[in-house]
């Protein structure tokens, strides 16, 4: 048996978003940017699809600009509130220690600029607090950049309370929703959220398309120079076989969403169930807090490189915290900031599932789980260390 649990990393795009791309292959292949009638064709579906994703966002289609993805989205929002702050003698950055790559290290590189970047704590539970975030903001701060859901504990951030208090102290808010997005329904009213990021492939959509909200009125530059593309912000040939296939995964994953993350949340209790009765092990992140379909573990006395190595030949996909990270010997900064040792950090396991995951994959994992943490135990030298 094959298990692709590791849904939070990518997934595979759906029949439907398949279908919708190769038809926009097939019957509209023009430049939008042309004049011609192939062209007007081409820029009709584009523009559908805008109208599309921004209704399903609750936002309008001129506030929706295509990117190549999740991370293009992140650095975008954030260079540029970073330049707009610099405008107004604003050089403070909030973010919390949790993050994506794609955000820590823009951030990292605009600390080098000059700006002054807080991390805010996001304690044991995986969550922002929203009274720390409050007090963290001053007179010079320009961007609140707080993700929706972890990538790596599925933790839920509490997206309006943010909104509310960024809005009435005049910060811009900008979310990571590229987790939330096709787990959670999006609105960025009800939110009173100013910029969000998307990324097709992490809701069975095709790789390498995204986009990024920004409400109307923020007057953002650009990240890439060119051609008149997305309202002149963003130059480039528009990617519409891709955007197109992005609109459709979109409607299909809020399609019955309720159903399907209960059944998920069903699958994933009985997972996290099975799991948590072997011995010395901890569910990372708040347990309820979650989307539906995530779960990350430490194993004491284990290394998740090894874990996943011995998982992988069982036929079971699974990851040690991001895929970015994984490669890299450094225990997960994502659990370093929920405060676990690295030593744990270490020994960590994320599962993730999503609807197209089934009850017998479940059980398989429950099956092959307990027995190849046991053999992992039984070869460490750290876990005999501990136990004497
Ligand atoms: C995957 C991911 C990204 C990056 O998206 P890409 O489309 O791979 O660039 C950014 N943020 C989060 C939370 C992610 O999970």
């Amino acid at each position: 048996m094959r298990v692709y649990a590791d849904q939070a990393a990518t997934t595979k795009i759906s029949s439907r978003s398949l279908q919708a791309m190769m038809d926009c292959c097939k019957e509209h292949p023009g430049n939008p940017s042309s004049l011609h009638e192939a062209g007007r064709d081409a820029e009709a579906v584009l523009e559908k699809a805008r109208s599309e994703i921004a209704a399903m966002l609750h936002a309008k289609p001129a506030e929706i600009y295509f990117t190549s993805g999740g991370s293009e989205a992140d650095n975008w929002a954030i260079t540029q509130a970073a330049a707009l702050g610099t405008k107004k003698g604003k050089k403070h950055l909030i973010s919390t220690a949790f993050e994506h790559h794609a955000v820590l290290h823009t951030l990292e590189a605009l600390q080098k600029q000059g700006f002054e970047v807080t991390l805010l704590p996001v304690h044991e539970d995986g969550l922002v607090r929203p009274d720390e975030l409050e007090a963290a903001i001053r007179e010079d701060t320009a961007l609140v950049s707080v993700m929706y859901v972890n990538n790596e504990v599925g933790t839920v951030a509490p997206i309006a309370q943010i909104g509310e208090i960024c809005r009435r102290k005049g910060v811009l808010f900008h979310t990571d929703a590229v987790q939330a997005a096709g787990h959670l329904p999006i609105d960025v009213e009800a939110g009173k959220i100013d910029m969000l990021s998307l990324a097709a492939h992490k809701f069975h959509g095709p790789r390498g398309v995204g986009a990024l909200y920004v409400r109307k009125g923020i007057p953002i530059g650009n990240l890439i120079y060119g051609g008149g593309q997305e309202r002149g912000k963003r130059a480039g040939t528009e990617n519409v076989p891709g955007i197109v296939g992005m609109a459709e995964a979109l409607r299909e994953s809020l399609e019955d969403r309720a159903q399907k993350n209960a059944r998920v949340l069903q699958m994933r209790e009985k997972l996290a169930d099975a799991i948590l009765q072997i011995p010395k092990t901890r569910l990372n992140g708040d347990r309820k807090n979650r989307i539906a379909g995530n779960l990350n573990f430490c194993f004491e006395g284990i290394e998740g490189e090894s874990l996943l190595l011995y998982l992988d030949l069982q036929g079971i996909c699974a990851s040690s915290g991001s895929a970015c990270t994984s490669g890299s010997l450094d225990p997960s900064h994502v659990l370093l900031a929920l405060g676990l040792p690295a030593e744990v950090a270490h020994g960590s396991l994320r599962l993730s599932l999503d609807e197209t995951n089934t009850e017998e994959e479940v059980d398989y994992m429950i099956e092959k789980l307990p027995a190849v943490v046991e053999r992992l135990r039984a070869m460490s030298p750290i876990w005999h260390d501990g136990r004497d």
